[in-house]
């Protein structure tokens, strides 16, 4: 997506973008690494979000607040962390519904879901967490000031307005987070799982006529930000969006 767009607007003798696998162990070493190497910037995934904020210069105001980066730019040698996931996923959001007054089901306590919790909570939306272990749950609840449910206790996603899965549910095994009876045409359904494009959840959404999001969605819009943030750039959205759709396809 990050290379596409660099081709595009001819700026790919500047800016390649590579993938690294960094073992927990290793990552202090990979963050000094960007700062020995000059390397403009780093992608963060799963599983350093946290750890990562550490071991930065700067955090900005978003990141601190969620606890996770997913954007790391460096100038001249001050690494500064930004969190674009959050607004990724606002922003596709937002383009469905106004999220003031909405009650949202979250499902998951993870890095991604602080973020999008942050997100629903800054909008003015009510948020009631749902998460497989009791204390992880209970504690991003208590932290952001929502409720919280255990996911064996789904009956009241029925009355929910937005329902997002944020747990890896449905990426590899074509398993839902809920049933599919807890679903209904006045809904909005986000699965941030962006492969397989198609989700079981994805699937019982639109099988009750519930208005879907695609996880890809998130990904391409987190994508934007990093993109203006690395580059300086624009973002040539139209050409990202393509080239992720065809990847996942
Ligand atoms: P994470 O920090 O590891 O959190 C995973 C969450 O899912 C935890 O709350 C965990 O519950 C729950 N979970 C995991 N396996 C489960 C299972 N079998 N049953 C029930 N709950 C389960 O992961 P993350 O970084 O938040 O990522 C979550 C998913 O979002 C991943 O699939 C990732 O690819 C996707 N993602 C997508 C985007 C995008 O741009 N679309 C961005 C970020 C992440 P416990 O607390 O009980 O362990």
């Amino acid at each position: 997506m990050h290379n596409a767009a660099c081709k595009i607007l001819g700026i790919d003798d500047q800016f390649i973008f590579l993938p690294a696998e960094v073992a927990p162990k290793n990552l202090k070493l990979a963050i000094d690494g960007l700062k020995g190497l000059q390397i403009r910037g780093a992608s963060v995934t799963i599983p350093h979000k946290m750890a990562v904020t550490a071991l930065l210069h700067k955090v900005e105001e978003d990141a601190k607040a969620i606890g996770a980066v997913n954007t790391i730019v460096n100038r001249d040698g001050v690494l500064t962390g930004y969190n674009t996931d959050w607004k990724g996923a606002i922003d596709a959001l937002e383009k469905r519904t106004n999220l003031k007054g909405k009650k949202a089901a979250v499902i998951g306590a993870g890095g991604a879901a602080r973020g999008i919790v942050y997100g629903l909570i800054k909008k003015g939306a009510f948020v009631k967490i749902f998460n497989r272990s009791k204390d992880k749950g209970a504690s991003l609840a208590a932290e952001f000031g929502c409720d919280f449910t255990s996911l064996d206790q789904t009956g009241e996603i029925a009355e929910m307005d937005i329902i997002i899965n944020a747990t890896p549910l449905g990426m590899t095994e074509n398993v839902s987070p809920i049933e599919k009876q807890l679903l209904n045409s006045a809904q909005l359904v986000f699965d941030i799982v962006y492969s397989p494009k198609e989700t079981k959840l994805i699937k019982y959404a639109k099988e009750k006529g519930a208005k879907i999001i695609y996880g890809y969605e998130m990904l391409l819009n987190q994508g934007i930000y990093q993109f203006k943030l690395f580059t300086g750039y624009d973002a040539p959205v139209e050409v990202m969006r393509k080239i992720l759709e065809k990847h996942l396809r």
